[in-house]
């Protein structure tokens, strides 16, 4: 079965970065089909970041003279980078691997439906944005606009009696779910969990 299926399982055994690519790309072909992306999956090539950048994933692409959003672009087999005839050139997905670990299947998958935008208008127009277009896409596919930086913890627990943050996390998990039943080091008093928007 792998990491093959897209599943919350598979997503929870993913161990390595070649595994978080094969969830990824699975996951992406899946989405091309159900949210009716424009995308030609053969021409996107993937790779693993283990930098400590804040970015949780992102679309390289070569720059191409003249290119606007909104432009359509007609690829002709004179391009420089384009190792197929008559198509656009190849463009990468690149993945954050501590983003990945911080993010939860849900809003990794938005996330990589975010990028697929980027991937989507640089095939169609040679360049991309998170201009209006891309708004209005992103809304239609159900991604973020922005990314949230993964930097931030998704999850903040407070002690109810003094306020003073006693614990973060990226992930929801038992702790989250159930802050009430812990109780704070501080002041002995049950956990407030606060979700922050991103
Ligand atoms: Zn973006
Ligand atoms: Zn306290």
């Amino acid at each position: 079965m792998g990491h093959e299926d897209g599943s919350q399982s598979a997503y929870d055994a993913v161990e390595t970065g070649d595994e978080l690519v094969s969830w990824s790309r699975a996951y992406c072909r899946r989405a091309a089909s159900d949210y009716d992306f424009d995308v030609d999956l053969h021409r996107v090539e993937w790779e693993v970041s283990t930098r400590a950048k804040r970015r949780a994933a992102a679309v390289k692409t070569p720059t191409v003279d003249d290119a606007t959003v909104g432009e359509p672009k007609q690829w002709d087999s004179a391009s420089s980078h384009s190792n197929r005839l008559g198509g656009p050139p190849t463009c990468t997905m690149s993945l954050s691997w501590r983003a990945f670990e911080s993010f939860d299947r849900g809003e990794w998958a938005a996330t990589l439906r975010h990028e697929l935008v980027h991937v989507e208008q640089f095939q169609a127009f040679g360049a991309t944005d998170h201009g209006p277009a891309f708004k209005r896409r992103a809304e239609a596919v159900d991604a973020p606009v922005r990314v949230r930086r993964f930097a931030e913890p998704k999850y903040v627990l407070t002690c109810e009696d003094c306020g003073a943050d006693v614990a973060y996390r990226y992930r929801e998990c038992k702790l989250v779910r159930e802050s009430a039943a812990y109780r704070s080091a501080c002041c002995e008093a049950p956990l407030d969990c606060r979700k922050q928007e991103g």
